[in-house]
């Protein structure tokens, strides 16, 4: 029994530390969850390395070899002043929780407002003693949408102060010509949902550190981030769950995926019902709302064949096909329940 190898499950954050070797038996580290992916790596390891390494040798860890965390340095996250603080408007529970994950990751102070009649009012009470430096818009809230916040902000209803912030609309990309109405609006920038933790990070550092590189080399960089964003879309989209991408979407903190997990479940068979709701009414607009909000939430988890089937399902609403959007139901279903199939899987192993 003492030639049996070891390998420990360990969680991915472990990997970044200098792990002591306790025990000679041990042969690797993998990551947990294991993926099958990093199974099979596992295999291949052990099968190309007969012999045990010498005590001194490297361990090596395996898994989840995509999922490169974003590191912020302290002093980095010092750059940003003590002062500055970002407005996040966003309605929906499991994209706020992506997205504050995130800012809080680099280092930021942030406020959230769930539609644009909160974002208003956030604006003018801050003004007096602690005014923000920046906006995060989602484009599709209820009350008031992301553009109509704009446009009011920008014709001084939050306070003449806060006209000109910078406001960084975050797009789910229905449609072609978001980036015009967006600008249209009158915001500065916009951002792609789910949201790239890199391109969060990067569009902030432009507006928020006026002196630096990053925004001599603005145009570049924008070029390289609709690049990356081509190479993201062209993804296969019949993957149940990406479970890499969302790792990496909460920075390599897996106990961030249970938080969202358990926000999924709690919202979306709701939104199922809606959806479901919505075409026996032959409610187009509601289907388009209920698709829109679903696709989403399961973008920013990595769901990404329901993310795919609702995006088109919310592209036939949006042209007034009923038909379309009727035969994709049951698509949609279909991956709807694999999902759960996946997360539940997932929350029993962890
Ligand atoms: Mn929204």
């Amino acid at each position: 029994l003492c030639e049996t190898s070891v390998v420990l499950m360990l969680p991915l954050s472990a990997a970044h530390d200098q792990i002591k070797r306790t025990n000679n038996n041990i042969r690797a580290f993998i990551a947990k969850p294991v993926i099958d992916e990093d199974m099979a790596a596992l295999i291949e390891y052990v099968k190309s390395h007969n012999s045990m390494p010498g005590t001194d040798a490297a361990i090596p860890f395996l898994g989840q070899k995509y999922a490169v965390p974003i590191h912020v340095q302290e002093d980095e996250k010092n750059e940003w002043g003590a002062a500055t603080r970002i407005l996040l408007v966003e309605d929906n529970p499991v994209n706020q929780e992506v997205a504050a994950g995130l800012l809080q990751e680099f280092g930021l102070s942030y406020e959230i407002s769930a539609n644009g009649m909160e974002a208003l009012a956030a604006l003018q009470i801050a003004t007096q003693q602690y005014p923000f430096s920046l906006v995060l818009m989602d484009c599709f809230m209820p009350d008031m949408d992301g553009y109509d916040a704009t446009k009011n902000i920008r014709r001084g209803v939050a306070g003449e102060c806060v006209r000109k912030i910078p406001i960084i609309a975050m797009t789910a990309n229905a449609m072609k010509g978001d980036e015009e109405k967006c600008r249209e609006a009158g915001m500065d920038d916009y951002i792609t949902k789910p949201v790239d933790p890199e391109v969060l990070l990067n569009t902030l550092k432009r507006w928020l550190l006026s002196d630096t590189d990053a925004s001599l080399n603005a145009e570049e960089g924008k070029q390289r981030e609709q690049t990356k964003h081509l190479a993201t879309a062209v993804k296969d989209n019949s993957q149940i769950w990406d479970y890499a991408a969302v790792l990496r979407r909460v920075n390599n903190k897996p106990e961030r995926i249970d938080k969202l997990i358990d926000l999924f479940m709690a919202n979306m068979p709701e939104r199922m019902a809606l959806l479901e709701q919505s075409l026996i009414d032959q409610d187009l607009e509601q289907a388009q709302y209920a698709a829109h909000a679903m696709k989403g939430v399961s973008g920013n988890l990595g769901a990404l064949a329901l993310a795919a089937c609702v995006g088109k399902l919310e592209a036939h609403a949006i042209a007034g096909d009923l038909t379309a959007a009727e035969t994709l139901a049951s698509e949609v279903k279909n991956a709807y329940q694999r999902t759960l199939e996946a997360f539940s899987d997932y929350q029993s192993r962890t």
